[in-house]
């Protein structure tokens, strides 16, 4: 058995010291430590041994088994240390490919794009921006625009409210559900006349499909002012689809229920597909709900500390989504913040 032992070390080390590779020494680690590996089969056969001879061999066993995982991992460590050197000596040269690499150079998102237009468009008005936050509380954005809590209106907007613990905060904290929560603000912060654009980022509590998106840009103006009427709502939507969609798209103001304008229109645009004629895409009837917009409520106006007697002003709103899917022909909304270069590229 002693032999036996001592010739397993032998023929182990030799092969150890041979090896060239740290996966040659991998499989030598499997033949002798591996299940039925050499070192593995051995102590089967101590049982047959007496006991005498059984504590001699048992020792020695031990000990070459420690020399032989030593010499594998002394080895391992030559051979890592020798490729370290050869990688060290190499000289790396760069050799030309012969192929010249696509040129490519970036450009606005189409939506941005569209957004910058509108900018320019209501900037031309005398319009100006102004910010307000993506997270505000319950009473900017539901409140003081006359939907108190528990209000029916309020199912309009699928909100996405914030758990918050600071200390003192009466109102509850959300991702605003449209740009009007900036209405009260300008209206407190600016006095009339007021002419202002509110645009950015809108969150919704949605069910995604190729129409609806978490999260959306909106556009929106407040026009306070004396004598302010629906006319001047009439003009400024054919002036937006215009400048947009083209010269021959006309605007209508139907009747349309939100709850901080009195009284409130859906705006249709023109059917830029079929101009009017009826097709698939408006249903038939030859127009496009673009817009939404009305008459803001005295009692909003109240809220931002203005006279209703003495002006009146209006709110208008527009999702710059929905304008560059009509006027880009683009079937899905989600392909705007898919970040896939292949539709992005298009425009
Ligand atoms: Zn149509």
């Amino acid at each position: 058995m002693e032999d036996k032992i001592r010739n397993i070390q032998t023929q182990y080390l030799n092969k150890i010291n041979q090896a060239k590779s740290l996966k040659e020494l991998d499989g030598i680690f499997l033949q002798l430590f591996g299940k039925n590996g050499a070192l593995d089969l051995l102590p089967k056969e101590f049982s047959k041994l007496s006991s005498e001879e059984r504590r001699k061999v048992g020792p020695l066993f031990n000990q070459v088994k420690q020399d032989l995982e030593k010499a594998i991992n002394d080895k391992r460590g030559v051979i890592r240390e020798e490729t370290y050197q050869k990688l060290a000596d190499e000289k790396l040269t760069f050799q030309p490919l012969g192929l010249e690499a696509r040129k490519r150079t970036g450009h606005l998102h189409p939506v941005t794009q569209l957004l910058n237009e509108t900018l320019d468009l209501f900037s031309k008005l005398g319009f100006e921006r102004f910010d307000a936050p993506h997270i505000d509380t319950d009473e900017y954005n539901f409140e003081l625009l006359n939907i108190p809590e528990g209000h029916p209106a309020r199912d309009l907007w699928d909100t996405l409210y914030i758990n918050s613990k600071i200390k003192n905060q009466k109102s509850k904290l959300l991702l605003r559900t449209h740009t009007s929560n900036g209405q009260v603000r300008a209206m407190r912060q600016l006095k009339p006349p007021m002419r202002v654009m509110i645009i950015d980022r809108c969150f919704r509590y949605e069910n995604l499909d190729a129409r609806h998106e978490h999260t959306l840009e909106q556009f929106e103006i407040v026009y306070i002012d004396k004598g302010v009427s629906m006319a001047n709502l009439q003009y400024l939507s054919e002036y937006f689809f215009q400048g947009i969609l083209g010269k021959d798209i006309k605007a209508r103001l139907r009747p349309k229920y939100y709850p901080f304008v009195e009284p409130g229109a859906g705006v249709d645009g023109l059917c830029i597909f079929c101009k009017g004629k009826g097709c698939n895409v408006c249903g038939g009837t030859g127009w496009l709900e673009l817009a939404g917009a009305g008459m803001i409520h005295p009692q909003v106006l109240k809220n931002g500390g203005i006279d209703p007697k003495e002006y009146s002003g209006i709110a208008w709103g527009v999702g710059p989504e929905r304008m560059a899917m009509l006027k880009y022909g683009v079937e899905d909304i989600r392909l705007f913040k898919s970040g896939d270069l292949k539709f992005l590229e298009k425009y």
